[in-house]
């Protein structure tokens, strides 16, 4: 397949670049667009033939629902029934922005948006290329993360290139993605909101306008017995080549432990994923993922790409407290390891 590349200013935007990747969703096409979370893999949400596309290009089970991404607010009443107070304080407070809500469906989405669930996921995202092309477009834009299904998030342009050129109409390339890791997931279908997926709007942030809000148990542990809510949440996911383990506990302990292990796995090729004020405490290939909680949301995702670049055998990661953003962080750490945890 021959793919459009276009380089897009997010703070110049040209629209008649903008219109070559909006037609391409208008007439069933798919375009690679920046949001401020990852990069999408987007299509008409209302034409099932344009979505079927979404799946095959990212080799995506039919049974995870997309999430459909709007540019203005009224679309919610267009694309859900029972639009209730939940959803008018989230449009309120948080969109445009990185938080997905959960609704009863309408019907004028097919089932193959929605993996055949009752319910659709929308959001408002904040990237300016984003709103733009969904704007121009002026159809609802499907849009699940712009990776092979099981990688981790593309959050910068050479991750889309090196995965995803010919196998999609349209890219957008608009720089790197501020958040660095996909929306917050929030069902608000019942009265008490179900966080589903943490993200960058926190569970902190949504008891601001929340008196109550739970977690989906799914997202706090590794449990057989427990199916998440969320249908993607069950898959492998954000998987580098490399083994990864997280080392917990007393910070000189991990640090320690750490080194010990480089000094035990002599012949293989290890790398260390830290906070910067750590990184020269390592005998072995250190990524830092940055100063704050903040940075390592925004580096999580690239920094694992690296690692496989560098054809590290093993990483071993700092853990981070799940306080705020830490929670999403360690959601995405934890499966990036697959659930391996060593205690110090
Ligand atoms: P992605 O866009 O790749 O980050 O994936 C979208 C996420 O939203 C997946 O984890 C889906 O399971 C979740 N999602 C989408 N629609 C629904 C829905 N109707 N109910 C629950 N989770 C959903
Ligand atoms: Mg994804």
């Amino acid at each position: 397949m021959n793919t459009i590349i276009t380089s897009i200013d997010k703070d110049n935007i040209d629209n008649e670049k903008i219109d070559i990747h909006a037609n391409i969703l208008r007439n069933g096409g798919t375009v690679i667009f920046p949001t401020e979370t990852v990069y999408g893999l987007g299509a008409n949400a209302l034409d099932e033939e344009a979505t079927k596309k979404i799946f095959k290009a990212k080799g995506r089970p039919s049974d995870n629902p997309l999430i459909v991404h709007i540019a203005d607010k009224n679309d919610v009443y267009k694309l859900a029934k029972n639009v209730n107070e939940s959803a008018k304080i989230i449009m309120d407070k948080f969109w445009p922005g990185p938080i997905t809500i959960i609704l009863q469906k309408s019907d004028i989405l097919p089932a193959t948006t929605t993996a055949g669930l009752d319910t659709v996921a929308i959001r408002m995202p904040s990237h300016p290329i984003a709103l733009r092309l969904i704007e121009r477009a002026n159809v609802p834009v499907a849009a699940p993360s712009a990776n092979i299904s099981g990688r981790p998030s593309p959050t910068q342009e050479s991750h889309v290139l090196e995965e995803m050129n010919k196998k999609v109409e349209g890219i957008i390339l608009g720089g790197d993605c501020s958040v660095g890791i996909e929306s917050t997931v929030i069902d608000i279908t019942n009265e008490t909101p179900v966080i589903l997926r943490p993200g960058k709007i926190t569970y902190e942030d949504l008891l601001e306008a929340f008196l109550q809000v739970d977690i989906d148990p799914a997202i706090l542990e590794k449990n057989e017995n427990i199916v998440p809510r969320s249908p993607g949440m069950k898959y492998t996911h954000y998987s580098p080549k490399a083994d990864v383990y997280i080392v917990k506990g007393e910070e000189n302990k991990v640090i320690e432990k750490i080194n010990k292990l480089i000094l035990e796995n002599k012949d293989k090729k290890i790398g260390v994923m830290c906070l910067e004020k750590n990184a020269h405490k390592y005998n072995a290939q250190v990524i830092s993922l940055g100063k704050d909680i903040n940075d390592v949301a925004r580096n999580l995702f690239k920094t694992l790409r690296e690692m496989d670049k560098r054809k590290i055998d093993i990483v071993y990661s700092e853990s981070f407290d799940t306080k705020g953003l830490g929670q999403a962080v360690m959601n995405r750490l934890n499966k990036a390891a697959g659930y391996k945890i060593i205690h110090v």
